[in-house]
C-alpha cells in the first residue's frame, strides 16, 4: 500500500475506509503516487482506459458514467493561442466526476453500502451521481445557502440532503462530527483516492496536445486538482522520458485567497485571509487540507498564485459564454488569470474550465 498518514507515517489500513488517520488525525496521502501507465485500448469507458494508473485493487469495480475524454479547444486571447480543457462537460457537470469515479470504486471494493459527504455543490453532485451508479446510499451535508439547482441535482440522484445553517467550514465541522460516530465519510477533500482520477486530466491533455504544456492555469480551492495535475505530469514525464514540466498558475478569488496571500506576503498574509462572500463559491476554502503540498507543487513548477477581484469574475464568465463556453463563476477565474498573464507564460498554455454554468443562479 502506498498511502500513509503524512503526520505519523502509519500506512492506510487494509480494511475500513477512514478519511483521516485514526491514531493522530493526520491527512492520508500517497507516499508514492500511482502515476502514469500508458493506456491500453480495452474498450473501457473514459478515464478507465488509465485504470492501471489508479492504484486500485484488481477486484475494484469500474464505476463509470462516461467521465473524461473532455475536449481541449483552442481560442485566441490577447493575440495568443490558449487551449481550454472543457471539464465542465463531465457527466454531473464538473471535473469532480473523475475523482468520484475512482473514490467510489475504492469504497465499493471495501464493501461500503452507505456514505456521507459534504459539499457546497459540484463535489456533492459528483458524489451523489457516482454513489447512485455504485449502488451506495449517499447523504450530503450542504450549507443552507447552496444554490437551488445544485441542491436539486444532488437530491435527484437519490442522495439525502441535509442543510446546515452556517458557512462551508461549519458544514465540514458538522460532517466530521457525524463521521466520528462511525459513518463512512467519502470526503473528496481528505481522501487521496480522488487524486489518481483527477490526474487523468493531465494524461488526456498530453494526448490531445501531443506534448506537455508550457503552462497550466487552474482554479484552487482545496487545490487537489492542481496537485493531481502536477503529479500526473511529473509521472508522465518520468515514464515517457520527456524532461519537461508545466508552469502552474493557481487561481483564487481575492475574497478567500489563503495560498496567494501566503506566497505574496508570507505568514503575515495569512492573518488577514477571510472566508468572505464570493460568487466563485467552488474555491471558497480558507484552510486547504493539502495546502503545503499544493504550495510545494507551484513552487517546484516555478509558478505563481494569482487572486482575482470579485468584480472581474462575472464579466469574465460572460466573455467566455460569448465564445460558446458556458461555465460557472468559479471557472471563469482562470479566464481572467489567463488574460492577465498569457503574454509572459511558456507556450502552449492550457486553462482548465472546471464546472458548468448550468447550475448557477447568478
Ligand atoms: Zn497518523
Amino acid at each position: 500500500m502506498t498511502i500513509h498518514c503524512q503526520n505519523c507515517l502509519r500506512p492506510y489500513p487494509e480494511t475500513g475506509t477512514p478519511y483521516r488517520c485514526e491514531v493522530c488525525g493526520g491527512v492520508y496521502d500517497y507516499s508514492e503516487f500511482p502515476g502514469y501507465v500508458p493506456p491500453v485500448e480495452t474498450g473501457s469507458p473514459g478515464i478507465w482506459r488509465y485504470r492501471q494508473s489508479f492504484g486500485l485493487p484488481e477486484y475494484a469495480p469500474v464505476i463509470s458514467l462516461g467521465e473524461g475524454n473532455t475536449p481541449l479547444l483552442p481560442v485566441r486571447l490577447n493575440g495568443q493561442q490558449v487551449w481550454l480543457k472543457c471539464e465542465y462537460q463531465n457527466p454531473s457537470g464538473s471535473f469532480k466526476d473523475r475523482g468520484a469515479a475512482t473514490l467510489l470504486s475504492f469504497l465499493a471494493s471495501r464493501g461500503v453500502s452507505t456514505a456521507i459527504e459534504d459539499s457546497s455543490g459540484n463535489a456533492g453532485a459528483a458524489f451523489a451521481a457516482y454513489a447512485a451508479r455504485a449502488g451506495i446510499q449517499g447523504k450530503v451535508y450542504i450549507p443552507d445557502s447552496t444554490s437551488g439547482p445544485k441542491r436539486q441535482q444532488i437530491e435527484s440522484y437519490g442522495a439525502e440532503v441535509v442543510r446546515i445553517l452556517g458557512n462551508r467550514s461549519t458544514v465540514a465541522e458538522k460532517t466530521r462530527e457525524v463521521a466520528a460516530n462511525g459513518e463512512v465519510y467519502a470526503s473528496h477533500a481528505y481522501l487521496p483516492q480522488v487524486l489518481p482520477g483527477y490526474a487523468t486530466v493531465a494524461y488526456e491533455i498530453y494526448e490531445q496536445l501531443g506534448e506537455i504544456p508550457g503552462s497550466l492555469i487552474v482554479p484552487v480551492g482545496q487545490g487537489n486538482l492542481l496537485l493531481a495535475l502536477w503529479r500526473g505530469f511529473e509521472s508522465l514525464s518520468k515514464v515517457l522520458q520527456i524532461p519537461k514540466a508545466p508552469l502552474l498558475v493557481g487561481v483564487q478569488a481575492l475574497a478567500c485567497a489563503p495560498l496567494w496571500a501566503l506566497t505574496n506576503y508570507g505568514p503575515a498574509g495569512l492573518g488577514w485571509v477571510a472566508e468572505a462572500e464570493t460568487v466563485a463559491e467552488g474555491v471558497r476554502i480558507k484552510t486547504p487540507i493539502r495546502g503545503d503540498s499544493v504550495l510545494q507543487a507551484v513552487e517546484k513548477s516555478q509558478g505563481v498564485f494569482i487572486a482575482i477581484d470579485e468584480e472581474r469574475i462575472l464579466p469574465a464568465r460572460d466573455e467566455l459564454a460569448r465564445q460558446g463556453f458556458y461555465v460557472e463563476p468559479t471557472s471563469s477565474l482562470v479566464w481572467e488569470a489567463t488574460r492577465n498573464l498569457v503574454k509572459n507564460l511558456p507556450q502552449p498554455v492550457v486553462s482548465v474550465l472546471t464546472g458548468s454554468g448550468l447550475k448557477t443562479e447568478i
